[in-house]
């Protein structure tokens, strides 16, 4: 058993570790316990070295299909689904167990689901939890709760999980163990001229369009997830690396920050609240707000709620607590936010000043603290 601070949580550093369906699940369905062995081993290499892990994986309904009788990337009936990942996410962690123990370690599975994360008893039950385990030594085991996922809001693929995850454990590291190097200049399989990014300091737009969305038949992710999921992480404070699950020693190497291990996006200075977090870049907008210049200011450089004094448009139809994009009289949007009115709300009101809107509604259309500031 390792020390910890008075709350039980480690003094280690905590290193999260993503594997993908296709490095879980071999192309005949199977799982592949050599690569779940090197896996083991790596994490084995690593606590030796003084982190503490956790992984995150994928592969239960992957691994589960083949079982049934089904065929990956055939099957869209999403109840099917949730079952085959009940039958899947057994065989997944029998793997695990044999992997683990052959090291001399013992994993324990943690199913998550979007509402451990959007509230805040389940937030702190779940950290407790993989705090503990921790502190006794075991290997959390990660997945999302397919089973019972409710279709209209799960993270979707596990990237998105493994970075909030590391937000919530206060991880030094994400490593997201993938079927390439990490992020190329250019798509290496139609550019022989494409060279790996060693490193980036912020994610833009650009490297968004530029990652695509390539995905195989059988992960959800793909480079736009795994970009997606490294800009939840370095605002959370946490260094994330892109790197190929076959390289030897990549966990390793990627902890220890060996150059041309993949690609390593810099952590930012400021970890964003969970609640923010989830705002900024697991809701999806449901619709935007536009604004004039002197709300945009208040918001950009005085930090302040939007007021409905300053709103000139709206585009959507959406409710109170949904999540909106804002956008300036460019229309550029340099922000994201969950309303606390429905657009028709704000259709009836925007422009008046605070004093004449009715009662029953609150001073803010977005109060500050549910507002995120995007990169310019
Ligand atoms: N949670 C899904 C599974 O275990 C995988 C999601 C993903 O591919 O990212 O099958």
């Amino acid at each position: 058993m390792s020390s910890s601070t008075e709350e039980g949580r480690t003094t280690r550093p905590i290193i999260v570790v993503k594997i993908g369906s296709s490095s879980v699940v071999g192309s005949d369905g199977a799982i592949d316990s050599a690569s779940l062995s090197k896996l083991a081993a790596e994490v084995a290499a690593c606590r030796n070295d003084g982190s503490a892990v956790v992984v995150v994986t994928s592969g239960a309904i992957a691994a589960g299909l083949p079982q049934l009788g089904l065929r990956s990337g055939q099957v869209r009936d999403a109840a099917v689904l949730r079952a085959a990942s009940a039958v899947g996410q057994t065989s997944l962690m029998r793997a695990f167990e044999v992997a683990l123990g052959a090291e001399g370690l013992l994993g324990g599975q943690v199913l998550l689901a979007p509402t451990d994360f959007m509230l805040r008893r389940r937030y702190l039950k779940s950290r407790g939890t993989l705090h503990a385990l921790l502190e006794l030594g075991v290997v959390p085991i990660i997945n999302e709760n397919d089973a019972i996922a409710d279709d209209e809001i799960r993270f979707g693929d596990n990237d998105r999980l493994a970075a909030l995850v590391a937000h919530l454990v206060e991880a030094k590291k994400l490593v997201l163990l993938t079927d390439t190097a990490g992020l190329f200049t250019a798509d290496p399989r139609l550019d022989a001229s494409a060279s790996l990014i060693e490193e980036i300091a912020e994610i833009d737009q650009t490297l968004e369009d530029a990652a695509g969305g390539a995905r195989s038949a059988q992960s959800r992710g793909g480079m736009a997830s795994k970009l997606a999921a490294a800009k939840i992480a370095t605002w959370s404070g946490v260094e994330t690396v892109i790197a190929f699950a076959g390289r030897t020693n990549v966990v390793l190497d990627a902890v220890a920050g060996v150059p041309g291990v993949g690609t390593t996006f810099r952590a930012r200075d400021q970890r964003l609240s969970a609640r923010k977090l989830w705002i900024g870049f697991a809701l999806p907008a449901a619709g935007r707000v536009l604004v004039d210049d002197g709300a945009r200011h208040a918001l950009v450089d005085h930090h302040r709620s939007l007021l409905p004094a300053g709103i000139t448009g709206v585009v959507g139809k959406f409710d109170a607590d949904d999540a909106v994009e804002i956008a300036d009289g460019a229309g550029v949007v340099f922000a994201k936010a969950m309303v606390r009115w429905s657009s028709t709300e704000i259709e009836l009101n925007r422009g008046h000043k605070t004093s004449e809107v009715p009662d029953h509604l609150t001073d803010e259309v977005v109060h500050r603290d549910d507002l995120v500031l995007l990169p310019r």
